[in-house]
């Protein structure tokens, strides 16, 4: 079964609203191993959706519209699928009672214009909305059938899992099998190089690459049938990416450090110049951290550096703030200050102004102090103040899960 998802509105056609619910469908129809092959986006009109559903019919049998079914005059997706299929609405009873229950239970008078919204195609099934007052629709006709559901993704939402879903299920013949894998610390050109002989060892996967500042996923999907080729696939990968590999696409990197701190009872510490603060704000998103996290500390001014990191005045002229030897004190200092066990810093230049020849922006050092021992890291990162920040988080986050999790 071939899958197409038409979107249906004017708002969502000029970008006011971002169509957020193709994007939901699509994942869903991914994650359940559909094929789908074709997104279209129209306005509006009924000469409109028809030539969407003409064309959505030449890539597919299921279409799934989305939105148009609103209680004003606007909304036609109705009014033009029963044209495309040329067929009649009928006035259904058992929707204006849903209706009225809707209001009632708020309290308040039906609105005239909702009578619109109790209509359904004859011979066709209401499927309800329990959220909303417009019930989704279903139709058949031949080999082609079509799911009509409600634009605001509260309503679409709960219907999609309710009815669609399980019509999903049980007219995808042929299912997918899906392994996904997250990688830090390495750029996606690299891994895409350590890897590429794999596409050739392994012809039946469907191997893409997912990139992003922070990490590479990798989403490797196949048909049931080949399920022992992407097993031999996954030993592979695993191996090739060990120092990369920190879980499936659902891995988040600063709740693992949170998890390694926890289990092995460590605590941490932060001081960040170029970063502002960014690291601890990161890691501070993970519920729980309270208990291993001790201090941040944004030494962003050499006054701060010298008042709160207590850095030595000589050295911090001799060698400039964003220096490996400053990078390396202040990791030295906050251990002694805070009483962390792990203690990262970091300092650079996130332009776009401040860079030098010798001192370029993007230039950005850290050191890492785990339990005593110290490991120093230097960068040039590419790209606006905002990536060079975020890479540096990147960074730091990666080697902090990597030297805690070898203690
Ligand atoms: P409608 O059913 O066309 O009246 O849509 C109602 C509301 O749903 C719109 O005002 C949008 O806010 C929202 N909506 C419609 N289509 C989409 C879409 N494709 N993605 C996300 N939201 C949508
Ligand atoms: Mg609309």
């Amino acid at each position: 079964m071939n899958i197409a998802i038409l979107s249906i509105g004017n708002e969502v056609l000029s970008g006011k609203t971002l169509n957020t619910n193709g994007a939901f469908i699509a994942k869903e129809v991914e994650n359940l191993g559909g094929k789908l092959t074709h997104q279209q986006v129209v306005s509006d009109e009924i000469g409109e959706i028809i030539r969407g559903l003409e064309v959505s019919y030449t890539y597919a049998d299921l279409v799934i519209t989305i939105g148009g079914l609103g209680p004003t005059v606007d909304d036609l997706t109705r009014e033009g699928v029963a044209k495309y299929f040329g067929i009649e609405l009928v006035y259904d009873e058992g929707i204006y009672q849903g209706i009225c229950d809707y209001f009632q239970r708020r309290r308040k008078e039906v609105p005239k214009n909702n009578f619109r919204q109790a209509y359904k195609f004859d011979g066709g099934l209401v499927l309800p909305n329990h959220n909303g007052t417009a019930p989704a629709l279903f139709f058949e006709q031949g080999n082609q059938s079509i799911f009509l559901l409600p634009g605001p993704p509260s309503e679409l939402e709960p219907i999609f899992y309710e009815n669609v879903r399980p019509y999903l299920i049980n007219r995808i013949k042929e299912r997918k099998i899906t392994f996904s894998y997250r990688l830090c610390g390495i750029s996606e050109s690299i891994a895409e190089e350590q890897i590429l002989h794999l596409y050739e060892k392994y012809p039946h996967l469907n191997i893409a690459p997912y990139c992003a500042v922070d990490k590479v996923d990798y989403i490797v999907t196949t048909q049931e049938c080949y399920e022992a080729e992407l097993k031999a696939f996954d030993e592979d990968f695993r191996c090739i990416m060990k120092d990369y590999y920190i879980g499936d696409q659902t891995t988040n990197l600063s709740t693992e450090i949170v998890r390694l701190l926890k289990e092995k009872q460590l605590t941490l510490a932060t001081a960040e110049s170029c970063s502002g603060g960014l690291l601890a704000s990161t890691l501070i998103n993970v519920e729980g951290i309270s208990t291993v996290f001790l201090e941040g500390i944004i030494c962003y001014s050499y006054e701060s550096k010298l008042k709160h990191l207590n850095i030595d005045v000589q050295r911090l002229m001799k060698f400039g703030a964003v220096s490996e030897e400053i990078a390396h004190d202040m990791a030295t200092n906050l251990k002694e200050i805070s009483g962390a066990d792990v203690t990262v810093s970091v300092t650079g230049i996130a332009g776009p102004s401040g860079g030098s020849k010798l001192k370029p922006v993007g230039l950005v050092y850290m050191a890492i102090n785990v339990c005593g021992q110290i490991f120093l890291k230097s960068y040039i990162f590419n790209g606006n103040r905002e990536k060079i920040r975020q890479r540096t988080v990147a960074e730091a986050l990666y080697w902090l899960y990597q030297y805690i999790k070898a203690l």
